[in-house]
């Protein structure tokens, strides 16, 4: 099964995620593109199961065993994809041009969801001998929340959860994101939360009268500018990762220009590095911003958790998927990303996971979205070999 034909199919299924907007419509969420992958599994003959995360969206799974394998290699690729507003090609009508594919979620992930899906039809169909049990998990909302990421790995470490095909932890995670066909072995998490001053609201022709949380939320501002300045230096970088990061992305206040505000908020977004622990990081900020400050505040609590993939243990996997890797595509490397994956979820379980896929990042999530054809049946091998070598 050509892995291209796959990715047709994919990319023309819309699975859009309304990233917290109140948006509705055929092309949002994953549900049809959950049905597709469902009729896909069942053509195939394997056991297949579609777990609701949130309504309307489902992690979809399906199992091939051996007898006798020793490991589980769990391949995971999410469903969903980035707004497609402002795109200058047609999202959902894939075409192929000069050896690539266009269209939304070509290359973050359809491209790696195609690539998966063919070396599993592949492995089905071939049965190689010294095989590992193989599960292929198709999860929902991994752009913006990860409720699809974090659903999947209670699977095996949540006894409430007992009774699906991943009942025991996989043995190691393939997590599809495009890299160039290099293996993330780390990367780094997001915290993000709100700030929120107070003040008391009144006329503003009598200012005098109130308290402007827009001015009390301006010292604060510029105090996190400079501890932005200072991070680097209190918290050591990530040898593959670099350091940590903070940014302040919005900021709301006030209600019309003629009321002095009562209340201003700011969201943060704090990129944490392996080895960091994420609950130290909000309490780093705030006696920051106390000692420096005279100026109440208040920290909300935060709705990513920054967890992040450490190198850890998952390097003999990782050696072992860039042998595979240099057999069909020449050599690559291990690499740290800065951006986020699937795989901080599944390795917070203590299963080694990396990421590998089709694609570059530098194509996702863009204007003209596309992946290299030849790049997209590499991965797909690569995949098979992975799996058919037990
Ligand atoms: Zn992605």
């Amino acid at each position: 099964m050509d892995p291209l034909e796959i990715l047709k199919d994919l990319v023309a299924i819309p699975s859009v995620s309304p990233m917290g907007r109140d948006v509705s419509g055929p092309e949002y969420l994953e549900t049809r593109l959950s049905e597709y992958l469902v009729g896909f599994f069942n053509r195939l003959g394997v056991e297949c199961q579609r777990i609701e995360v949130l309504p309307g969206r489902a992690n979809v799974i399906a199992r091939l065993d051996r007898t006798d394998a020793r490991t589980t290699v769990l391949l995971d690729a999410h469903q969903d994809t980035v707004p497609v507003e402002g795109m200058t090609i047609e999202p959902f009508q894939p075409v192929v041009r000069e050896g690539r594919l266009y269209g939304r979620g070509a290359c973050d992930v359809k491209g790696g969801m195609a690539a998966i899906l063919g070396a599993f039809a592949r492995l089905v169909a071939d049965r190689p001998r010294r095989a590992a049990n193989v599960v292929v998990s198709c999860t929902c909302d991994e752009e913006f929340t990860a409720q699809g990421a974090k659903a999947l790995a209670r699977l095996w470490s949540d006894p409430a959860r007992a009774g699906s095909l991943l009942s025991a932890a996989p043995t190691v995670a393939v997590i599809a994101e495009p890299t160039d066909l290099n293996v993330i072995v780390a990367h780094r998490g997001a915290i993000r939360w709100k700030l929120r001053t107070r003040g008391r609201a009144c006329h503003s022709s009598r200012p005098q009268e109130g308290v402007n949380a827009v001015y009390k939320m301006a010292e604060v501002l510029l105090c996190l500018e400079r501890y932005a300045d200072e991070l680097p230096r209190m918290v050591p970088a990530h040898p593959l990762c670099g350091p940590p990061t903070i940014s302040v992305g919005r900021i709301a206040g006030g209600i019309s220009v003629n009321t002095v505000p009562d209340e201003c908020l700011i969201e943060i977004d704090r990129r944490v590095t392996p080895g960091e622990n994420p609950q130290t990081v909000i309490p780093h900020v705030t006696t920051y911003l106390r000692e420096r400050l005279d100026v109440d505040f208040e920290m909300l609590p935060p709705w990513l958790d920054g967890l992040t993939l450490s190198d850890q243990n998952n390097g003999p996997w990782a050696d072992r998927l860039l042998t595979h890797i240099a057999a069909v595509a020449g050599p690559r490397q291990k690499q740290g990303a800065w951006y986020g994956t699937n795989a901080s979820r599944i390795a917070a379980t203590g299963v080694p996971s990396v990421v590998f896929g089709p694609g570059s990042i530098h194509q996702a999530h863009t204007v003209d979205e596309w992946i290299d054809v030849n790049e997209l049946r590499q991965a797909s091998d690569i995949y098979y070999r992975f799996c058919a070598d037990g």
